[in-house]
């Protein structure tokens, strides 16, 4: 099923394998850049002479720490958390920290590795990097989230900075996070580093805009795909997995844009509501109150639940994944293909299997990949760090419009490398092409580090 790569990308990709065993998702994610890169490494031989390859899927620093806290019964934990520090050619390293049980290395790296590649098609100058931790905020007091958070940045705050690295929120790390964590990191540094961190909240150097940016980075992006297609949201039906962050954002944003998204979801199952998502219950319910998808359908009496099943089964014209990696595959994608879909934008990062890219590729569909799609809230992020520098804060419109500009930008970028490296219309070929050559150049201009 895989693409064939060239004898030495795949000598180089065996080599990876076997250096970092059992990571089965930072496989993925590095197999999907590597099969893109062949007419590169023609056009720009210095990139293997240099060892660019070999050098960019090795983090330059991995950080593995301990971090212990006590439950409100006053019962000990023992979690595992993580900063991987992938690469700095293109500025400190920036991206998310993940709180999930299922966190481990394997998922820190694929997520570092993309970022990479993410973080150069912004234009903005920003390195990759990601962390996390297996904890599970789920169901946690906020006493005990805030007991994680400080004793997580008890070990973390050696390794940060506005110069060096820059985290912020991912799956299971918003705002209430982020706040528990600056307050710790400032206790610990005597330093009103406003910078050390994005998606603070707005009383405290937070950038307006930020928590929307990926959902409506990612809608705007789609909506610069649509326009290839001499189409619209106009009148479209929509499905967004998930009801995090991104997945709320999205909708709203589909809807001003004139779509209609009829089912969102969550880990237990997904709700259909043919009227369109009510976003203001969805806020309410997710972001206020932390309560299950299900409980959307108990407000809405014309909408009905679903415990379990596949949120792909609901017929849509244009689907957005917003919640995990991997949670479209090769049989998804046909799915949703036959129902009619003409557009995939990517919220979550590597949503799509590598059967289930194949899918969307071979019908023609319009597939924008995460790390092109969801770049609007790492570029936000990059805004926070831009108000915070200069002891600024811009307007919300102000700032809505520098994103609408970063991602028709990210998709001219990538639509561009994708006809010159002789695959039209490919943006997943665009966006590992353009994002690979920038941080490239960067690295052979740094030397040998
Ligand atoms: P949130 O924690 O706010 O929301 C995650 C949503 O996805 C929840 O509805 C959650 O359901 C669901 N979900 C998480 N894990 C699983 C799983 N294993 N199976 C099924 N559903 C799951 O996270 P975000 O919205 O911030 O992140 C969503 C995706 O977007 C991730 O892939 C993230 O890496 C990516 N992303 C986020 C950015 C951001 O700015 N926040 C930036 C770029 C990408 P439940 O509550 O039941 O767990």
């Amino acid at each position: 099923m895989a693409v064939h790569l060239s004898e030495k990308l795949e000598a180089t990709y065996q080599k990876i394998l076997k250096r970092n065993p059992g990571e089965t998702e930072f496989h993925q994610a590095v197999r999907e850049v590597l099969e893109s890169l062949g007419p590169v490494l023609v056009k720009y031989p210095e990139f293997t002479d240099r060892k660019i390859i070999e050098r960019i899927c090795e983090p330059e620093r991995q950080i593995i720490f301990r971090v212990p806290w006590q439950d409100d019964r006053g019962e000990d934990h023992i979690n595992r958390g993580f900063r991987v520090q992938f690469n700095s050619a293109l500025g400190p390293y920036k991206g998310g920290l993940r709180f999930h049980p299922s966190v481990y290395l394997g998922i820190v790296k694929f997520l570092g590795f993309e970022q990479i590649f993410k973080n150069a098609l912004t234009g903005m100058p920003i390195g990759g990097g990601k962390g996390g931790s297996d904890f599970d905020p789920k169901g946690k007091s906020d006493n005990e989230v805030m007991r994680f958070c400080q004793s997580f940045m008890t070990e973390l705050w050696r390794y940060v900075g506005e110069y060096t690295d820059v985290p912020a929120g991912d799956i299971g790390v918003g705002g209430r996070e982020i706040g528990y964590m600056f307050g710790q990191f400032k206790r610990l540094t005597s330093k009103y580093e406003a910078g050390v961190l994005t998606g603070k909240g707005l009383d405290y150097g937070g950038s307006l805009v930020r928590t929307e940016a990926t959902g409506y980075g990612a809608t705007f992006f789609v909506d610069e795909m649509l326009k290839v297609r001499k189409d619209s949201f106009e009148g479209k039906k929509c499905v967004v997995s998930g009801s995090g962050n991104v997945a709320i954002y999205t909708v709203e944003k589909i809807h001003q844009l004139g779509g209609r998204v009829v089912a969102v979801s969550d880990s237990d199952g997904y709700v259909v509501d043919e009227k369109g998502i009510d976003v203001a219950l969805l806020k309410q319910l997710k972001e206020v109150e932390r309560r299950r998808i299900k409980d959307y359908a108990d407000a809405r009496k014309h909408a009905h639940y679903v415990h379990g099943g596949n949120i792909w089964e609901v017929p849509c014209q244009v689907a957005m994944p917003s919640a995990t990696q991997n949670e479209i595959n090769g049989k998804d994608a046909t799915t949703l293909v036959k129902n009619g879909c003409i557009a995939v934008g990517e919220g979550a990062n590597m949503p799509t299997t590598p059967e289930g890219i194949k899918v969307f590729l071979d019908a023609k569909i319009s597939y924008g990949p995460g790390k092109a799609a969801n770049a609007g809230g790492v570029a936000t992020s990059a805004l926070e760090m831009q108000q915070n520098a200069t002891r600024d804060s811009w307007t919300f419109e102000y700032t809505e419009k520098r994103l609408g500009e970063i991602m028709r930008n990210i998709h001219r970028t990538c639509f561009e490398a994708a006809e010159e490296f002789g695959a039209p219309g490919n943006y997943v070929v665009g966006a590992n092409t353009a994002g690979f050559i920038k941080v490239a150049k960067a690295m052979v201009a740094h030397g040998l580090i």
